[in-house]
């Protein structure tokens, strides 16, 4: 086995073969609510590997950079080590979740912009959202940073809202993480049922970890529809 150097809610992060490098683990550990809710859910690891990295090879294939060197097995994946921004980005393109409860709109609410908005990355915190001057103020990023992670998050939704509505699936919203590698910033994290909002664009089934936080059934049969519908497009 890998030599263990970070242990997250979901993945575990080990030591690469070289020092350019580290090993992401998928597991199938499931929280929510900041770790109040948890469970095992037989297979997830290996579904949101596979979605994630169907996902960041196909941003990739249209120019954007991430921490993606190869696939390792069903569970695995090689990634440039990168100097994670601590700040997360979370892309809204209908109202849902704590934007919701936040501003009293309900649910499937037509935004007449895309949200593009930061939270501090800090589960001690409950990664509290965070403004602009509040990050440069803590010198979690520079405002050239802010600006070229909107942009490239932008982008990374520009790209996906298509590829996902081919599927027939609704991208409603999604998180995002960047790190420094290189001098420039790259796509880290993963893009998956665990991280972005996907609805079903015919009947508005939800086909993602809603299903796990709000106990909504068999939360792995959503996102192995999203696996196979992604396989289609
Ligand atoms: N999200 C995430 N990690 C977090 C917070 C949010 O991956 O720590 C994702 C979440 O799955 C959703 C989007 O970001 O797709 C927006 O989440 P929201 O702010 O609505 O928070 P939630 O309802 O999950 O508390």
């Amino acid at each position: 086995m890998c030599e263990v150097l970070y242990e997250g809610k979901s993945k575990t992060v080990c030591r690469g073969p070289d020092g350019g490098s580290l090993i992401l683990r998928y597991r199938d550990s499931a929280t929510a609510y900041n770790g109040e809710k948890k469970a095992e859910l037989d297979g997830k690891g290996k579904l949101n590997a596979a979605i994630s990295h169907k996902l960041f090879g196909f941003l990739e294939g249209h120019g954007i950079k991430t921490h993606l060197l190869e696939a390792q097995g069903d569970t695995a994946a090689l990634v440039r080590k990168a100097d994670i921004v601590m700040v997360e980005v979370i892309v809204r393109n209908v109202a849902a979740g704590s934007f919701s409860k936040r501003y009293g709109v309900p649910e499937g609410s037509e935004l007449k912009n895309t949200v593009v908005e930061f939270s501090l990355k800090s589960d001690e915190l409950g990664d509290p959202l965070i403004c602009e001057s509040h990050i440069t103020a803590l010198g979690l990023a520079t405002k050239e940073e802010l600006d070229e992670m909107t942009r490239l998050s932008l982008r990374i939704n520009d790209l996906l809202c298509p590829l996902f509505a081919r599927a027939g699936i609704r991208l409603v919203d999604f998180k995002l993480e960047f790190g420094r590698a290189g001098g420039e910033l790259i796509l880290c994290d993963e893009l998956s049922p665990d991280s972005c909002r996907f609805w079903d664009i015919a009947t508005g089934e939800k086909l993602d970890k809603d299903r796990f936080r709000r106990d909504l059934g068999d939360v792995l049969a959503g996102y192995a529809d999203v696996l196979r519908r992604l396989a289609d497009v």
